[in-house]
Parts: structure tokens; C-alpha cells; sequence
């Protein structure tokens, strides 16, 4: 079976490549075991959902991007229309690492990343992707 056949929709290439560290709105954390890329991007799109989903997300609540635009990933990385997710609540430790099961208050995320336009698949619940609308 090809990657083509399990991976969600790719967003259009025409929606640009944007840097997230200039979104004052979101919070990029890298993954200490990774090699830092030059800089973490994402198609515009899922920017702005994603801004609109910290929005909604009560004032303790804090999005992290871990992964963005990414190249040994799956498509709708390597296309930067996919990002891998965490959260900091209340300032305390950074969930920017991804155990089988979601950390505590997730619900609450999801709910947000839902309401702005994103999905996730069953069993990755930190890779959101735009739903198309
Ligand atoms: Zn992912």
C-alpha cells in the first residue's frame, strides 16, 4: 500500500510557506532529540487554525509547535500542511514529546483544534491536519 493511500489531504501548494516563530500567537518547541531545522514553517492555513484554536483555548493553555514543513515525515509534513502538537498548561512542564496516550487537559485542546478547522487521525492524537471545509 502506498503512503499515498493512508495519508490525509495535502493542502495546495498555492497557500503559503510561512515561518510559525514569527506568529507571536504561537509557541515553537523543538523536540530535544531532533536536530533543529533552520526554522519551523507551516502553510498558512493551518497558521491561521491554529491561531484561532489558541484563541479558544483558556489563557493557561499554550499551543507548542514541535513539527512543522518536515522532510522525513510523512506527506502531509513534507508538503508543510500537517503539524505535530503539544501543550503547556499554566506555565508548568512542556508535553512536547508524544506518549501513547494524550497528557491531562488534551480534551480541552483537541476541542479548540477541532472548533478552528483541524483533524487528527485515531492513533497520533498530536498530528493535526486542516479538515476540508
Ligand atoms: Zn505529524
Amino acid at each position: 500500500m502506498s503512503d499515498e493511500a493512508v495519508d490525509p489531504p495535502v493542502m495546495p501548494s498555492a497557500d503559503p510557506l510561512l515561518d510559525v516563530e514569527r506568529v507571536a500567537a504561537l509557541r515553537v518547541v523543538r523536540q530535544s532529540t531532533s536536530q533543529p531545522p533552520a526554522r519551523v514553517a507551516l502553510r498558512s492555513t493551518v497558521i491561521d487554525r491554529l491561531i484561532g484554536a489558541q484563541s479558544l483555548l483558556p489563557r493557561e493553555f499554550r499551543l507548542l509547535v514541535v513539527v512543522g514543513y518536515a522532510c522525513p515525515y510523512p506527506a502531509d509534513h513534507r508538503a508543510g500542511g500537517a503539524v505535530d502538537l503539544g501543550v503547556q498548561v499554566d506555565g508548568g512542564v512542556e508535553t512536547s514529546s508524544w506518549p501513547a496516550t494524550a497528557p491531562p487537559g488534551w480534551d480541552t485542546v483537541a476541542a479548540a483544534l477541532t472548533a478552528a478547522g483541524l483533524v487528527f487521525p485515531a492513533d497520533a492524537w498530536w498530528h493535526w491536519y486542516p479538515a476540508i471545509r
